[in-house]
């Protein structure tokens, strides 16, 4: 008999492992399909509706047909690790050597399963700051690592020295920060982060800092936490193209730390994708050196449509908690419904033909009352999202 599982029942029935049973279909991936069915306006997952920046699609359009379209090196394309080595010294004053520095990756979604795979043994601890982006948790049940969260309370969406030193362990490896963040749109000051950096350095842990919202900040400003002192050493910082260019489908991000971490990650990278789009790295290459102005273009328009939505789903009564920076704004549901929020936003699509994420998706305890909206789309759609949410009673969706 050949080697191989006890049964069918056991290799088909069930064939994905227990660890990730838990997770499902991504609740990006359910909402925006609930909004295909419906006809709704969708404000859930954050994809902008335009077409991206102009820049990086002609650079990258002149790279396909100059026949730039085979692999590019493991770590990337020379122009973009450059680029990425002007972008930190430009915007964070860090020096990286593009080289050992820097690895280009497909999203900043791989580069944190990655870095998570890299760093963490079976059973390590990582700690995360709830809510969170949703990516997280899986990357750790790859590394067969456990989470381990702090709270960040709302509506001002800060944690306590206690709940972070709660979460610390002999087995903790990791700690993840998100700034600014996704889904409270919050941008981490200096105190906060030292707080964190004091804990890394205590007991020696990495931090792993995802900042794909970095030039998205309307209030406040961004802070690397690579930036702090003897954090250098023991910070991978996360970016991508994907929010600032409006480029989400490009999946182009990139890791950035020490030579060491970074080597660790490119091991484990080279096995999962190897490497990706060659051209699109050249046109995200041409973006990051794009002038002040047309940065600040993109947060401007960008705050002009926070406002738009945020106060209009005030004037509807709902509480908008504020966001500083991001694609979204989370709302307290409390006003209108004590319905929780999974089955409020699911009721939401098809009564009011408007999609929200509810909550619950980036903090299962705590969320349920709570729905995020997302502004990364047009005046028109937003106003139209508005005007259908007035021509409903939002006391009487799902009932
Ligand atoms: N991190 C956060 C906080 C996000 O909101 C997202 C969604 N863009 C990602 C990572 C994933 O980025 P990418 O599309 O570059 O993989
Ligand atoms: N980052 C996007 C969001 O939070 C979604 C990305 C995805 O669909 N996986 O909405």
């Amino acid at each position: 008999m050949p080697p191989g599982p006890a049964s069918a029942e056991t290799a088909l029935g069930s064939p994905l492992v227990e660890r990730f049973g838990a997770f499902g279909e991504t609740v990006f991936t359910t909402f925006s399909a609930l909004a295909a069915q419906t006809g709704a306006i969708n404000l859930g997952q954050g994809v902008p509706d335009g077409p991206g920046l102009p820049l990086a699609i002609e650079v990258a359009a002149g790279a396909m047909a100059q026949g730039r379209n085979q692999y590019p090196p493991l770590a990337g394309t020379p122009e973009l690790l450059t680029a990425i080595a002007a972008h930190q010294r430009r915007f964070r004053g860090i020096e990286l050597d593009p080289e050992r520095a820097i690895l280009v990756t497909v999203g900043a979604t791989e580069a944190m399963a990655a870095a998570v795979t890299a760093l963490c043994e079976p059973g390590d601890e990582v700690v995360v700051f709830e809510p969170c982006y949703d990516a997280y948790a899986p990357a750790v049940a790859m590394a067969q690592g456990v989470v381990r969260t702090v709270a960040l309370e709302a509506p001002a969406y800060t944690f306590t020295d206690a709940a972070l030193d709660a979460a610390i362990s002999e087995r903790t490896r990791l700690v993840v920060v998100n700034t600014p963040h996704n889904p409270t749109g919050r941008v981490f000051g200096r105190p906060e982060l030292e707080r964190i950096a004091d804990r890394c350095r205590r007991h020696d842990l990495v931090c792993l800092v995802d900042e794909v919202y970095e030039h998205l900040i309307f209030e406040g400003a961004h802070l690397s936490m690579a930036s702090l002192d003897a954090m250098a050493e023991r910070t991978l910082s996360i970016s991508s193209a994907a929010k600032t260019f409006s480029l989400t489908g490009w999946k182009i991000g990139w890791i950035t730390g020490t030579p060491e971490l970074i080597s660790a990650v490119r091991t484990v990278k080279q096995y999962l994708t190897f490497a990706a789009g060659t051209p699109l790295q050249l046109g995200v290459a041409a973006a990051l050196g794009t002038d002040d102005a047309t940065y600040a273009a993109i947060a401007d328009d960008l705050k002009v449509r926070r406002d738009l939505l945020c106060s209009g789903l005030r004037q509807l009564g709902l509480e908008v908690h504020l966001p500083a920076a991001g694609y979204f704004a989370m709302v307290d549901l409390t006003s209108v419904t004590d319905l929780d929020a999974d089955t409020w936003c699911r009721a939401l699509g098809r009564e009011a033909g408007v999609i929200a994420i509810p909550g619950s998706a980036f903090a299962p305890s705590s969320g349920t009352h709570l729905a995020r909206f997302a502004f990364c789309k047009g005046e028109s759609v937003l106003a139209a999202a508005l005007e259908r949410l007035a021509a409903v009673d939002l006391s009487a969706i799902g009932r």
